[in-house]
């Protein structure tokens, strides 16, 4: 790959505008290979590089494609009303570089959340023609009966909605829990499915999104870049 002025690589990854990236590299805030560079002209092959920003290791990525672990209580928006927003779970410069969720998931819901600063990517994975397979585990108030199982396979009519809605998949994986699959992305479209067979979410954890699943050692609240073999699950 070519080399790139320092400041034009800071810029990039989200650390300001140009003329801030400038400032903290003659700050001495930027390091590589253990050395500070100080120099924000210097030319440098952003492939593979991983310089250190006060002291910790930020790895170049030309887009970003991130997974976050969402703990309840955050809201999938910029301007939270009434919880803090998920994005306050990002370290700074990827906000910076304007990464945006993957769809949303409700304040209360936990598990697997997608980010990317890659329009294109985003549109392919939350756009509804795609039909992206998203898999949450439930936690109902009353126990789920077989019935209500096969019910949400074979389609449960949603308010406003034109037509019967089906599971894509549903497992029984304890006596009030499942594992719901669903294609759409609809506004609280697993709440309002349980709802339908008469029963209620008292919690709910998306544990997948296409054959990308949350990663055991992923902690609440954490979040890491997504691997090529991870992309490669989503596509
Ligand atoms: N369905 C819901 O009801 N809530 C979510 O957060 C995601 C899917």
């Amino acid at each position: 790959m070519p080399t790139v002025p320092l400041e034009r690589i800071l810029h990039s990854q989200g650390f300001g505008s140009r003329k801030e990236c400038r400032a903290l590299i003659r700050h001495g805030r930027v390091a590589i290979a253990g050395e500070v560079v100080d120099d924000p002209f210097r030319e440098v092959d952003p492939q593979g590089l991983v310089f250190s920003f006060d002291g910790k290791d930020w790895a170049y990525h030309a887009k970003a494609y991130l997974m976050l672990n969402k703990p309840a209580g955050y809201e999938c928006s910029h301007q939270p009303k009434h919880h803090a927003s998920v994005y306050a779970l990002l370290p700074p410069p990827l906000n910076g570089r304007g990464v945006q969720s993957l769809g949303r998931l409700d304040e209360d819901t936990t598990g697997l959340l997608l980010f990317s600063d890659d329009g294109q990517f985003i549109h392919a994975i939350s756009s509804g023609k795609r039909k992206v397979a998203k898999t949450y585990r439930v936690t109902a108030k009353h126990p789920l009966a077989d019935e209500a199982i096969a019910r949400l396979l074979a389609g449960v009519q949603l308010d406003d909605e034109p037509a019967p809605i089906a599971a894509a998949g549903c497992e029984r994986v304890g006596e009030r829990e499942i594992l719901l699959t669903v294609t759409e992305g609809k506004y609280h479209q697993v709440k309002r499915m349980v709802a339908a067979v008469g029963n209620r979410v008292e919690a709910l954890c998306r544990v997948a999104v296409g054959g990308l699943t949350l990663p055991a050692d992923l902690a609440v609240g954490d979040w890491r870049w997504l691997s090529d073999d991870d992309l490669a699950r989503l596509r």
